[in-house]
């Protein structure tokens, strides 16, 4: 491979160096009176601090998810692993039902003949 072929050095283009805008607030919060996240610390026996969320928490002892709320949530969760229906309990009983008749008919011709 000849030099002039080879690619050349990454240079960073105007648009990406742009430096990211600043939200409408800035400096405007008061960062001291922010709401903090009160868990606990393992180390030493102090809270957490960091700056929290709407539950009281920070992003890190945000806590376990709580699951599904709204019923289409649930619905969509009981759907979750469902692959081909074979095991539900309605194809169970559906087979159930379907070799019980065949039986039936088998007897049923057993006596004809
Ligand atoms: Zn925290």
């Amino acid at each position: 491979m000849s030099k002039e072929t080879a690619n050349p050095p990454y240079e960073r283009s105007q648009k990406e160096t742009k430096r990211v805008k600043k939200p409408a607030n800035f400096g405007k919060i008061h960062l001291v009176k922010t709401p903090r996240c009160g868990a606990k610390r393992r180390r030493r026996e102090e809270l957490c601090k960091a700056p929290a969320m709407a539950n009281g928490r920070c992003r890190i002892h945000g806590g376990t998810s709580t699951g599904a709320r709204t019923e289409e949530g649930k619905a969509r969760a009981r759907q979750g692993n469902l692959k081909h229906g074979y095991y539900t309990q309605e194809a169970i009983e559906q087979r159930r039902q379907d070799r019980k008749l065949l039986k039936q008919l088998r007897d049923d011709l057993k006596g004809l003949f």
